[in-house]
């Protein structure tokens, strides 16, 4: 069985938050997911660490091209590695002006601070993959499973018995509950259920998640993320039926999910790094697109 190594990307300052996984094949190390840019250098490190060297990296796999998974696969296709990815991210990649111009909008002067920089990646390198397509590294074997619900463009990735959930599988830290990042546009509550369903038919032993590590608890895990799911998304809609400003129920939002975690007995500390891994404005956003859609959706149905 191939080896599989945590990478901390220590992102602002905070363990455990955002990892990447390199996975040692008999043709030499692959990564899943990169992590934002910003947080290069310390990837660069734990690549060191392990024994290897960033242009040792000739395969990297993408869950999706949120900049918190992708934001430093340039960096790798620029020593010449293939970017496996969602047919639907391989275009925000190869021309990340859209990407990264819609993004500054949301967090302005921030930007380059949270995410570093984006640079173009030559198509020849991105590989759209199809739902069930297989990868093969040496005698290593991944296959791409669509899995929207969180993103369009979410891919979960096999190996073996575990599997690489990207946030399909939700944010889980320090042994504190399973929480669902809802930022806009994509979140679909029908979809990521089904996407869960997807993953338990593969009957994992192991998951890796982003945000952050191992989960062998797989059934519980994902029954969790399911009634949490629901638990924000009906919370959520009160307040977009009574047209709230979504701005006023930030605030709201912030202290209805900390009082959740802190009902579970977690410490303030585990409760920030949960704000910072999964920040409440982005689910209120995202939550709120996700039922404006479906009012849409039932509207013309009528
Ligand atoms: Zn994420």
């Amino acid at each position: 069985m191939e080896k599989v190594h945590i990478i901390d990307l220590q992102f602002k300052q905070i363990p455990n938050s955002i990892a990447t996984f390199l996975v040692e094949t008999d043709a030499g190390p692959i990564l899943i997911e990169t992590g934002p840019e910003s947080t290069f250098e310390t990837l660069k490190k734990g690549i060191k660490s392990l024994g290897y060297e960033v242009e040792d990296i000739q395969h990297v796999f993408l869950s999706h091209i949120h900049f918190d998974h992708a934001g430093a696969a340039w960096r790798f296709a620029n020593h010449g590695a293939q970017i496996y990815l969602h047919p639907k991210g391989a275009p925000h990649l190869s021309n990340p002006d859209k990407l990264w111009n819609s993004a500054k909008m949301i967090y302005g002067e921030q930007m380059e601070d949270l995410w570093g920089e984006m640079k173009a990646i030559p198509p020849s390198q991105l590989i759209s993959m199809n739902d069930g397509e297989k990868v093969t590294v040496g005698s290593t074997t991944l296959t791409a499973w669509f899995t929207p619900g969180h993103a369009v463009h979410h891919l979960a990735w096999q190996l073996g018995s575990i599997v690489f959930t990207g946030d399909v599988a939700g944010v889980k830290i320090d042994n504190g509950p399973v929480t669902p990042p809802c930022p806009p546009p994509d979140i679909n509550i029908e979809n990521w259920k089904a996407s869960i369903d997807r993953i338990l038919e593969l009957n994992p032993t192991m998951l890796y998640l982003t945000h952050y590590g191992t989960v062998t608890e797989i059934a519980s895990h994902f029954e969790e993320l399911k009634l949490m799911l629901d638990d924000w998304a009906v919370w959520m809609k009160g307040y977009y039926e009574k047209q709230v400003d979504p701005q006023e129920v930030v605030p709201l939002f912030i202290s209805y999910t900390q009082s959740q975690l802190e009902k579970q007995g977690l410490s303030k500390e585990t409760v920030e790094k949960y704000e910072k891994a999964n920040p409440s404005w982005m689910s209120v956003a995202g939550l709120y697109r996700y039922w404006k859609i479906k009012e849409k959706a039932a509207k013309t149905q009528q």
